[in-house]
């Protein structure tokens, strides 16, 4: 990651370069609405950070030191569309009227303190100064605000250090109590470190340990939600590796393992979804992957833990049986393979052979995945009741035996299916 420290007057450029023509045309009308009502106005955090290592996103973080819901509401008066308010964390989103040519929305925070009850607990909030505002978020490099309204634009306020620790590559606390106050802090702050090929700073490192048994206050949606933005992200398999180095996969669940077995699966799976015309979604296919070894107890041990949706314990569960077995079937003929796989989820099948190494047993699933699965046989069930067979359980074992013998070679064209239909049906006259 290059970083350059900015000049002011080169950072106004650059953040004007870095909105979208929507964005930038967004902003002025915040920002002259904000400088009418006399309150200063910023962008804070991921985008300033971004900004300044030289890769800015799309999303605006916008701070208001006072009331960020009345701000909202009068650009909606003034220019139309809905405001949505988040009375107990004093936000409010805008959304401009559609054919304005404007962003779909934009959210506003009132710069505000907040104190926890107890750890992991959701925090009370207080309107407070951007300050206050800088001090309640997880580490350093995520303070740094650029001021947006009138005379002030592009002004960088750096407050808390966050300037060092950009240019130094370091991930730091802003308080000792972090992890304390905020547990998921603890997965974050691996994420932003592999993220940016960043170190996690020497102090805040220290703090990990004593603080991983706060991991267990942590609700299922919380915890999965940090889980699930690490599957998200391109470095996702240093970032695991790295938490479970910490031990903070252990201290999650102890059946989240991240081993030199793990790593290669994954890596063979996510770089065999890229040749697909339609890969999986990415983060479906990452707790696969990453899962695909824990047999069934640990699975539903991890399950009760992390709550995943039903889509994806479905696949979970599909895939880690059938990985189980999967080598025990090399060499099997087409017809033993389909009986087995027609009954496994397809996506679950992809996944499963996206995951193993070059060889026959992946062949064989690509095989099922592309031509298998579709193998019918030209007979069905009116040419049986043409042939005078009386409906009933002989329909099927006989569509079945069709079915095999063209999967296994046995058949190899429309007359030989015609002969061994004969055959099968003579049985049963
Ligand atoms: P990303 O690029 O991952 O989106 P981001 O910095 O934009 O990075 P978000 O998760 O979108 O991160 O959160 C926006 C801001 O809110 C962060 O920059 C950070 O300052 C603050 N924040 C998010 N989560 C926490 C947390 N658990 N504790 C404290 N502050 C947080
Ligand atoms: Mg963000």
């Amino acid at each position: 990651m290059t970083f350059s420290r900015p000049e002011n007057s080169d950072l106004s450029t650059r953040l004007t370069q870095a909105l979208t023509p929507e964005q930038g045309t967004l902003l002025h009308l915040v920002a002259d609405e904000a400088a009418r009502q006399s309150l200063s106005l910023y962008i804070v955090g991921g985008f300033v950070r971004d900004l300044l290592l030289g890769h800015p996103g799309l999303d605006l973080d916008l701070v208001v030191e006072g009331d960020a819901l009345g701000l909202a509401r009068a650009l909606a008066t003034k220019h139309g569309g809905k405001v949505t308010v988040h009375t107990r964390f004093k936000t409010a989103q805008w959304f401009p009227p559609p054919a304005t040519g404007l962003p779909e929305s934009v959210d506003f925070i009132s710069a505000r303190s907040e104190s926890y009850k107890h750890p992991a607990a959701l925090p009370t909030v207080k309107l407070g100064k951007l300050i206050d505002d800088l001090r309640r978020r997880d580490f350093t490099i995520n303070t740094l605000a650029l001021r947006l309204d009138r005379d002030h634009f592009g002004e960088l306020h750096d407050n808390l250090g966050g300037l060092n620790d950009l240019e130094a590559g370091s991930v730091r606390v802003l308080q000792p109590v972090s992890f304390e106050d905020d547990p998921t802090r603890l997965l974050r702050v691996v994420r932003y470190e592999q993220r940016y090929g960043f170190q996690i700073a020497r102090e805040t490192l220290a703090l990990i340990p004593e603080a991983l048994l706060l991991i267990n206050r942590l609700s299922a949606e919380r915890l999965r939600h940090e889980l699930d933005l690490v599957l998200e992200e391109e470095n996702a398999a240093s970032m695991l590796e790295r938490l479970a180095e910490l031990g903070i996969l252990a201290a999650a669940h102890p059946a989240l393992k991240w081993n030199k077995a793990t790593q290669t699966r994954f890596a063979t799976g996510m770089a065999a979804a890229q040749t697909l015309k339609h890969p999986p979604a990415q983060r479906t296919l990452g707790w696969t992957l990453w899962l695909m070894d824990v047999p069934l107890p640990g699975l539903e041990s991890i399950e009760k833990r992390l709550h995943f949706e039903s889509g994806l314990r479905d696949m979970l569960l599909a895939a880690s049986a059938l990985f189980a077995k999967v080598n025990s079937l090399a060499g099997e003929k087409p017809s033993r393979w389909v009986a087995v796989l027609d009954a496994v989820p397809l996506k679950a099948v992809q996944a499963v052979s996206l995951a193993l190494p070059a060889g026959p047993v992946r062949q064989e699933l690509r095989a099922y995945i592309e031509t298998w699965r579709q193998v019918k046989p030209k007979t069905n069930g009116h040419d049986l009741k043409k042939r005078g067979l009386l409906p009933g359980p002989a329909y099927q074992s006989i569509l079945k035996s069709l079915r095999e013998a063209w999967l296994d070679g046995e058949v190899k064209t429309v007359d030989d299916e015609m002969a061994l239909l004969e055959k099968l049906t003579s049985k049963f006259k």
